[in-house]
This record gives structure tokens, C-alpha cells and sequence, in this order.
């Protein structure tokens, strides 16, 4: 598998929860620094790769930048890097940034898979989020994004937010799955340092639902997902068959992966490297002819694998004893010893004569069963 995933690091404004590499009012950037990535590309685009077979535009919003833009982005990759047949071209987007012509020009340039930040279809929880689209606006992107072809369709939605109910939470699931979108993933709000939510959180004016309230929340969503023909294959992503976001899949399999822009980490030959998350240091930088990488970690074949069994774990179909043997030449089994055997005896994981994965009881308490085994 070889995947490429490029950073656009702008938004139109800052959402109160995000805590991603992305900055608001700086289109005067846009032009730098898509020139500035694709000298990145040159730079990464060696003779020995195999060819790709995903690529992910990931932000920020992607959709931010003109269509002209983008494809200029993707006209580079076609030129540099080969594709395989199949490929799987993904762009985030924002609802309230595109149009039925933006995203036609996507499509004419080869993407084909959108995956839209609804996030909610209640107006209150978007003003709550500090979104920049209401409900109706994201409806029309969905049909926008049918009308310019759009075969494949991911939403992305948030629960446990603030005032948000069980009975609320269902009626945006519900409106959301009527849209018959190919891919669904839903997160659960965390609250992270130095985002305005961290802040109403410890001035007490943040009200998020009761614990029990998020797992009934998770309980609906993998109920209403299987009754509308999306199965989930990983703790936050659901797919009606043949629609798994291969790009992610690749993550969760702990494979390799190329990556250019702001913030962006790749992954090759046992090497993690990130590259800056300051976006005029990084036009400088790549206009200079300068490195970018700011960090670069080596990982060990006994942190490799266990990373391989704590990301594997995230899929539903868990982690493959075949590939995690000819990949590291250890048996997970074996490797673990003691607490695997205490975590299958629990009945929160399974171990059967060909994986190792989550029970359904262990699903909801995988962050406490990883933290066992990392
Ligand atoms: S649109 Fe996405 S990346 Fe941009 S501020 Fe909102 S959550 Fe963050």
C-alpha cells in the first residue's frame, strides 16, 4: 500500500473545539504555499515508489482553496508519483465552502470521494461549535456533491455535545442516514488544551451530556448505522461494503504513507517524520530549499509492533495473526503473554486462530484495553 496525505492548513474561521494545524484569514497564503507544496511533492517523489493507491487532501479545509488550486495540486501528484488504476482520491470539505461548480471541477480532476464536515444537522449544536454552515447549508452540499457526481459520500459527524441529548443526537443520525451517504464516521467530542471550549469547560460554562448519555449515543449509532446497511468496520467509521476509506484503512494497518504540507507526518521505512506547524516557516523554508521535518523518530521493530496491534485494534476486524508474523516474526499471543490471556478471559478482547480484535463489550472501553497493551 503506499498513500499520500497533503495538509491544507486554512479554515475561513476557527471552530471553538479544533485543535488541528489550521489558521483563519490568511488567503493571502494560499497561492505560496500551494506553490511551496508542490516543491515539496518534487522533493518527496522518488523512483523506487510503488504505485499510489489513495491520496487524502486533509486540513483545515481543502476546499478553502479554489478548485484551480487544488487541481493544480493534483495535476503535480499525477505528473510526479505513479497511480495505481484504482486509486482513491479523498478531499475533506467544509459545507459552507463549496458549490456544485467547485466541486464538478474536483471530480473533472479526478476526485472521487468527499468526505463533507456536517458534524451536526441541529442549527443550535453548529452555533454551539462555532461552525460556519447551518443544517440547510450542509443538505445542499450533499446534494451538490450528487449533482456533480459523487458517488461516494462520507459524513462526518460529532456527538457528546454540549446540551446536546440522546433524543437529539438521534434526529441528527436520522437525518444524516436518510441522505443514504456511502461512509459515515462519528466522533465523540474531546475537549482539548487551548481551544475555547477547554476554556468554558474549566470556567464551568461548558454543559455536556452525562457519561451514560454518550454511551446510549454510541449504543443508537451502531444500531441506526446497521439498520441503514453501514457496517461499522472501525470504533468511529461505518461503510456500507466496498466503501471503507482505504486511505484510513491503511493507517489502522500501520502501513507506510508519504505525506507534504504544513504539520504533516509521514511514515517509510520505520521512519516517522513531521514536518513544521508554522505555515510561513514552512513557505519559507521550501522556498529556500530548506528541510521542513522538524522531528524524525525511528521507530523499533518492538514499537512498530505494538503499534500495528494498538491501531489493528481499532478495526473491527482487529489485527491479522498471519501479517503481524511475517511482518515483525512474533505471535501476538506469544508476544503478550499474561495480559493478553487476562484481556480474553475479561471477554473484552477475542483471540481466534486468525485475529486478535475487540468484543463488542470490549469496544467502548478500547482506550482503557490499548493503554494495557501499548
Ligand atoms: S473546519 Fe475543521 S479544521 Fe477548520 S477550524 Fe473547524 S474543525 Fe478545525
Amino acid at each position: 500500500m503506499s498513500a499520500l496525505y497533503l495538509h491544507i492548513p486554512f479554515c475561513r474561521s476557527k471552530c471553538h473545539y479544533c485543535s488541528f494545524t489550521s489558521s483563519a484569514g490568511c488567503s493571502d497564503l494560499f497561492v505560496p504555499y500551494v506553490a511551496a507544496l508542490k516543491k515539496e511533492l518534487s522533493s518527496i517523489a522518488t523512483d523506487n515508489l510503488s504505485p499510489l493507491q489513495s491520496i487524502f487532501f486533509g486540513g483545515g479545509t481543502p476546499t478553502i482553496l479554489a478548485s484551480d488550486l487544488l487541481t493544480e495540486i493534483l495535476d503535480s501528484c499525477h505528473t510526479l508519483f505513479p497511480m495505481a488504476p484504482a486509486i482513491e482520491i479523498s478531499v475533506e470539505a467544509n459545507p459552507g465552502t463549496v458549490t456544485e461548480g467547485s466541486l464538478r471541477a474536483l471530480a473533472h480532476a479526478g476526485v472521487n470521494r468527499l468526505s463533507l464536515g456536517v458534524q451536526s444537522l441541529d442549527d443550535g449544536d453548529l452555533k454551539n461549535l462555532g461552525r460556519i454552515h447551518s443544517a440547510d447549508e450542509a443538505y445542499a452540499a450533499v446534494t451538490a456533491a450528487r449533482s456533480a457526481g459523487f458517488a461516494n459520500l462520507n459524513l462526518d459527524l460529532m456527538c457528546g455535545l454540549p446540551d446536546q441529548t440522546v433524543s437529539s443526537w438521534q434526529q441528527t443520525l436520522d437525518r444524516a442516514l436518510a441522505l443514504q451517504p456511502e461512509h459515515l464516521s462519528v466522533y465523540q467530542l474531546t475537549v482539548e488544551s487551548e481551544t475555547p471550549f477547554a476554556e468554558l469547560l474549566r470556567s464551568g460554562r461548558l454543559s455536556l451530556p452525562a457519561e451514560e448519555d454518550v454511551i446510549e449515543m454510541d449504543r443508537r449509532t451502531v444500531q441506526s448505522c446497521r439498520d441503514a446497511g453501514l457496517i461499522q468496520y472501525e470504533i468511529s467509521n461505518y461503510a456500507r461494503p466496498e466503501f471503507e476509506c482505504r486511505h484510513n484503512v491503511n493507517y489502522w494497518e500501520n502501513g507506510e504513507y508519504l505525506a507534504a504540507g504544513v504539520s504533516a507526518v509521514s511514515c517509510l521505512d520505520g521512519v516517522r517524520e513531521k514536518r513544521t506547524n508554522d505555515i510561513r516557516d514552512y513557505i519559507g523554508k521550501m522556498t529556500a530549499g530548506l528541510p521542513v521535518v522538524v522531528e524524525r523518530e525511528c521507530l523499533s521493530a518492538d514499537a512498530s509492533l505494538r503499534e500495528t496491534v494498538i491501531m489493528g485494534l481499532r478495526m473491527v476486524r482487529g489485527v491479522c495473526r498471519d501479517s503481524l508474523r511475517s511482518r515483525y516474526g512474533r505471535d501476538v499471543a506469544e508476544y503478550y503473554g499474561p495480559i493478553l490471556e487476562k484481556l480474553c478471559n475479561l471477554g473484552l478482547v477475542e483471540l481466534t486462530a486468525t485475529h486478535l480484535r475487540l468484543t463488542e463489550r470490549g469496544r467502548p472501553l478500547a482506550n482503557q484495553i490499548m493503554a494495557e497493551l501499548v
